[in-house]
């Protein structure tokens, strides 16, 4: 594989305007290649052809479609370890997390594909005699997708296939922080029969590049996973051209721990939760809310289970987290942990840098406790290794102290209480609720977003992405008078 790798536009692999470095964070010597930089004339060149390609795909047949979803789903997972560790090499998850997640990503391609079959529409009688009604979905046209490098494979496919399965076009900015990821999926699926056009790459920054892209007459619809300010940008900008708009940003999920819960389960949720990823997940559970009657033995078993997590390179055996994303993302976290402690919140364990053999970013997760849920480490995503204990008298006080955020992506309890675990089900503001499992973690099949500050838009995932990628129209027949 050649070392400078290029864009995918209207049907052809095209170099850009200028290149980026993708680096390893495990390894900062390590150069994984060089990936171009999309102009604004190959931007206009990639949404002219999606525009002609939508058009015939539209037109396809639902089984070519399947098909070739169907192979990109199965391609990804037959090569799930191999591009996983790619995935792993620039994102810095471990590689049975990158693995993992390219086996997702595949996953989202063979449920589309058999999704591509199931567009059924309905009929109805209508109102006035003689007519009859008929409810079908339409393809929405040319979509934006703006995916984000924390889950570089599996956010993109959650948008990518639905897409395809209703027959739309796509043009898609991958993070510049993992573009290698985004030229394999592109490879595998520039080798389908699809209409050239029907599918674009455009690599380049959010702020050039993806800012042009959302702000483009030539699209319909725009799906979006990144941070709050810039879904917000992207919001305006949909608005101004009245193009549909998707968003799924940031949170600030809670774990709840009660009294009466399973201590070492509680403990190994609060751990995967807090911590997989590096803490990089929009589920992941940076507020651990603990009834005061489990609190200290919570503590103690929270502590020696995070001082044992093993910190080291995202390619080594044994590897438990991997380091931070990025030299930008380390230097906010290591903030954040002054801002806690100046704050007033204890930090128990962690949060240093850490040199160890190869030059990355390591962390040592980071355990604050005597938090309060005013302080702004507990108010605003930190998207870091870094989780703080908030003490909570009652369950009451505790489902309180959940819903005090402007974010409602995901949230958990853990209980052995049916009344309590049915309760927080029913009254945690949040899009996805967890009873005695971790915050993140959820299902391919099924809805997926939140409330508040976190999501905007029809939900993603499962049947609900059909809301999305799709128009509804309404037919009336008149079918003359009755024989
Ligand atoms: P951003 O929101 O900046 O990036 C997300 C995506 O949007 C990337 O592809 C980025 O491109 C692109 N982008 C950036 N600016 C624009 C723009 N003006 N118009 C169109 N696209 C744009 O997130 P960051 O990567 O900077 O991460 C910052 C914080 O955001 C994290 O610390 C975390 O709190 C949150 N975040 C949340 C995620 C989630 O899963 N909900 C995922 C990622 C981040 P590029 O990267 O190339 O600039």
């Amino acid at each position: 594989m050649s070392d400078n790798h290029h864009n995918y536009i209207a049907g052809q692999w095209l170099k850009g305007a200028s290149e980026i470095e993708n680096r390893n964070p495990s390894d900062t010597r390590d150069l994984i290649g060089l990936y171009a930089q999309a102009s604004r004339a190959q931007l206009d060149s990639a949404l002219a052809a999606a525009s002609e390609a939508q058009r015939i795909w539209a037109r396809s047949g639902l089984e070519q479609r399947y098909k070739v979803l169907m192979a990109i789903g199965q391609e990804l997972m037959q090569r799930s370890a191999e591009i996983g560790r790619t995935l792993s090499r620039e994102e810095g998850k471990p590689m049975a997390e990158g693995a993992g997640e390219v086996y997702r990503a595949g996953q989202f391609f063979t449920y589309y594909a058999a999704e591509t079959l199931r567009q059924l529409g309905q009929t109805a009688d209508s109102v006035r005699d003689g007519i009859e009604i008929d409810i079908r979905r339409e393809p929405i046209g040319v979509v934006a997708i703006i995916s984000p490098w924390n889950f570089p494979m599996a956010t993109a496919c959650w948008k990518i296939a639905p897409a395809l399965a209703f027959g739309n076009a796509v043009v898609w900015k991958p993070a510049n922080l993992t573009p290698a990821s985004a030229v394999i999926l592109s490879e595998i699926i520039a080798r389908q029969d699809l209409p050239a056009g029907l599918f674009n790459l455009v690599m380049g920054a959010g702020s050039e590049i993806g800012q042009a892209l959302i702000e483009h007459p030539g699209i319909n619809a725009i799906s979006f996973t990144g941070s709050v300010d810039v879904g917000k940008g992207i919001a305006a900008s949909a608005a101004a051209n009245l193009t549909k708009v998707q968003l799924e940003m940031g949170s600030k999920n809670a774990l709840a721990v009660m009294d009466d819960a399973d201590l070492d389960l509680a403990v190994s949720c609060a751990v995967n939760g807090a911590f997989g990823g590096t803490g990089q997940k929009c589920t992941a559970s940076s507020r651990l809310i603990v009834h005061e009657g489990i609190h200290d033995a919570f503590v103690e078993k929270l502590l020696a289970a995070t001082q044992a997590l093993k910190v080291g390179h995202a390619l080594e055996a044994g590897t438990q987290i991997g380091p931070v994303a990025s030299a930008a993302q380390l230097e906010a976290n290591l903030a954040n942990l002054q801002l806690g402690q100046q704050e007033g919140a204890e930090l128990l364990t962690g949060g240093q840098r850490l040199e160890l053999e190869s030059p990355g970013y390591y962390q040592a997760p980071a355990l604050f406790i005597g938090g309060s849920n005013a302080m702004r480490i507990n108010r605003e995503e930190l998207f870091a290794p870094i989780a703080c204990v908030i003490k909570a008298g009652s369950y009451e006080e505790a489902l309180s102290l959940v819903n005090d955020t402007r974010f409602g992506l995901t949230a958990g309890i853990m209980t052995r209480s049916l009344a309590r675990a049915s309760h927080f089900r029913r009254n945690a503001r949040v899009g996805c609720v967890m009873v005695n499992l971790p915050t993140a973690g959820t299902d391919y099949h099924v809805p997926f977003g939140g409330r508040g500050d976190s999501s905007y838009g029809p939900r993603e995932q499962g049947r609900s992405a059909v809301e999305f990628y799709t128009h509804v129209k309404t037919g009336y027949i008149a079918a003359g008078a009755p024989l």
